[in-house]
């Protein structure tokens, strides 16, 4: 069957908050934004519980009712869905080329709000509530998990700079931090490894993998199964949480050679605003932000991105990684804003005449 082919001012890739920020200002801005709403819909909030942290929310509120006022805001403003994911983009003209298995979009703006996965074990127990104790005891983000684990002697997964952050942090809150690592000794950069080594409620068992996360739904998490790799032994160590600190994974494969990343594969954004190298192209949310991977910046940066676009569309100028602007019609502001580069190479000052300059001045 010949695939459907659609064409949209504003394409967004994403249903998280990002995506779905970024819907809400696109639709109420008159841009008739799709969502491509991908494996996830809602995102990463959809497979926790209580979320305490995101503001508006006096009293908490559960990750996928928060996901779904997300939506059904950008849904009232006339936001279009799709539910498929994209498999291959075409990037090297406008309009940009999108294929779903049953979709070929064409988009003249693209908002990436692809979003990251945390790296799991794969290990028994670790799975969402309730195939498993995920939402019950084990996490992967301290910042976001951590006040629920008040006087609690938990362990943390990982021996990079993740791990000895979210331990580090953990120590707000638990009784005592204990970080599990396969090795006997840390991946975390010198300044980490200090800053945990000093702690002294953080301890560390050596050579040891997590082969189980041990609980029920009733009781949460109360231990874990480990492995000695060099002794070959098994042990049970009693613990209320296990928060897994190996690592994310942005969700940007599809994008690689096409926009700028970083090694891990965040794409790169102006930092004046979402545009990517490409113009055109913007990013937000955990699919270009390594460090603070929370709703409230990954649906900051999806405001941020549908501005962004709103303008391209407009044909104003907007800051791009160089440090330049650029329109959609392919005029570069330069960096120092001395300079404006016309589509056919010219090369003219950014200067308005001067005032009254016609009229032979003051
Ligand atoms: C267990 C857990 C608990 C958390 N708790 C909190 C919390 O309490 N407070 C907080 O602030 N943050 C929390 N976070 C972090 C927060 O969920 C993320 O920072 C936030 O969801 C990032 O939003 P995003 O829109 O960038 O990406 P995501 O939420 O990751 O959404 C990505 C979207 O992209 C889609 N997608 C991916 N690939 C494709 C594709 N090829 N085609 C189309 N679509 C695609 C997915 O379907 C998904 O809809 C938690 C995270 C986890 C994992």
């Amino acid at each position: 069957m010949p695939k459907e082919t659609l064409h949209r001012e504003v394409v967004i890739i994403g249903s998280g908050p990002a995506g779905l920020t970024a819907a809400i200002y696109a639709a109420r801005a008159d841009m008739s934004p799709l969502v491509i709403e991908g494996p996830q819909p809602g995102g990463q909030l959809t497979i926790t519980t209580e979320v305490e942290n995101y503001p508006g929310f006096a009293e908490g509120i559960q990750g996928p009712d928060l996901m779904d006022q997300f939506r059904k805001q950008a849904e009232r403003f006339g936001t279009e869905f799709i539910g498929a994911w994209i498999e291959t983009v075409d990037l090297s003209q406008r309009p940009f080329t999108l294929h779903t298995e049953d979709h070929e979009i064409r988009a003249e703006t693209l908002i990436v709000a692809s979003g990251a996965s945390a790296k799991w074990l794969g290990v028994p127990g670790e799975a969402p509530a309730p195939q498993g104790l995920g939402g019950l005891g084990v996490s992967a983000c301290a910042t976001c998990d951590g006040f629920f684990f008040k006087g609690k002697k938990i362990v943390v997964v990982g021996g990079g700079d993740t791990a000895m952050e979210e331990a580090t942090f953990l120590t707000r809150y638990a009784s005592r931090v204990s970080v599990v690592h396969r090795r006997d000794h840390l991946r975390a950069s010198k300044i980490m490894q200090d800053k945990a080594f000093k702690n002294d409620k953080i301890d560390f068992i050596w050579n040891a993998e997590v082969q189980e996360i041990i609980g029920s739904p009733e009781t949460g998490v109360t231990g874990v199964r480990l492995f000695d790799n060099v002794k070959k032994e098994e042990s049970i160590f009693p613990c209320e949480g296990v928060f897994i600190a190996i690592g994310h994974q942005p969700n940007t494969q599809m994008f690689r050679g096409r926009l700028e990343m970083d090694e891990v594969g965040y794409i790169k954004t102006s930092g004046r605003s979402m545009a990517t190298n490409i113009p055109g192209v913007f990013a937000c949310g955990d699919a270009q932000d390594n460090f603070y991977r929370q709703a409230i910046t990954a649906a900051g940066t999806g405001c941020m991105a549908a501005i962004d676009a709103e303008r391209y569309l407009d044909n104003l100028p907007v800051p791009t990684p160089t440090g330049e602007e650029i329109t959609r019609e392919g005029e570069r502001v330069s960096a120092d804003h001395e300079t404006l580069t016309l589509p056919d190479g010219e090369t003219v000052p950014n200067q308005p005449e001067a005032e009254g300059a016609q009229v032979g001045g003051d």
